[in-house]
């Protein structure tokens, strides 16, 4: 096995401010934006990029949290499945900020560590619609590893890692894991 840095602190940093930047851009502004993470991970992204845009911008974006455990069509899968390994919550649901409307014609700006099949983004989409109708969904990822099943793309990537099925990425985010870093290994 083989473990190798692909991303330190500061070009995680570094990719994080740029995608706050994009997502300025790309919204022209932050109007009617809601940040969601994908859990564990994604939340804190989500809650980084809206600190890095309070910072750019002078203004709060409303984050909230999104489970989807339960949305995972491949959930007896084995070992691809990491969203059922890190967490212990077994309910879907979204969290979203004490008395926030709610997403029904909000921008939702997606947001989960790795990108790989794409099958936790569907269910996400999924489970997004049952909240109400969004007026756009966007996505960013820290990582995206490649091997697509479904047709569905990013929007801001932090980094992209072409990675063989043996590969694995590692993210350790400070909130979480107490350092900053991601790894790719190799079996
Ligand atoms: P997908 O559903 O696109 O196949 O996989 C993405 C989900 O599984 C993400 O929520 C991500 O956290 C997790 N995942 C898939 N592959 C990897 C990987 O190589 N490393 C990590 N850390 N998570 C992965
Ligand atoms: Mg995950």
């Amino acid at each position: 096995t083989e473990k190798n840095v692909i991303m330190d602190e500061t070009a995680i940093r570094r990719a994080l401010s740029r995608i706050a930047h994009e997502i300025l851009e790309k919204n022209k502004g932050i109007e009617n934006c809601l940040l969601v993470g994908i859990r564990t991970r994604g939340v804190y992204l989500a809650q980084r990029i809206a600190e890095r845009i309070k910072e750019i911008e002078g203004v709060d974006i409303p984050y909230g949290e999104l489970d989807i455990t339960h949305y995972r069509d491949d959930r007896e899968g084995g070992g691809d499945n990491r969203e059922a390994m890190d967490r212990t919550v077994v309910n879907s649901n979204l969290t979203l900020p004490a008395g926030s409307p709610g997403i029904k014609d909000k921008k939702v700006i997606l947001f989960d560590d790795v990108l790989y099949t794409g099958r936790t983004i569907r269910a996400a989409m999924d489970a997004l619609m049952d909240c109400g109708r969004p007026r756009m969904i966007q996505l960013a990822v820290l990582a995206d590893r490649g091997h697509r099943e479904l047709p569905i793309r990013p929007d801001y990537i932090g980094k992209n890692v072409p990675t063989s099925r043996h590969e694995q990425i590692e993210v350790a985010l400070t909130e979480f894991d107490g350092k900053d870093e991601v790894y790719i290994i190799s079996n």
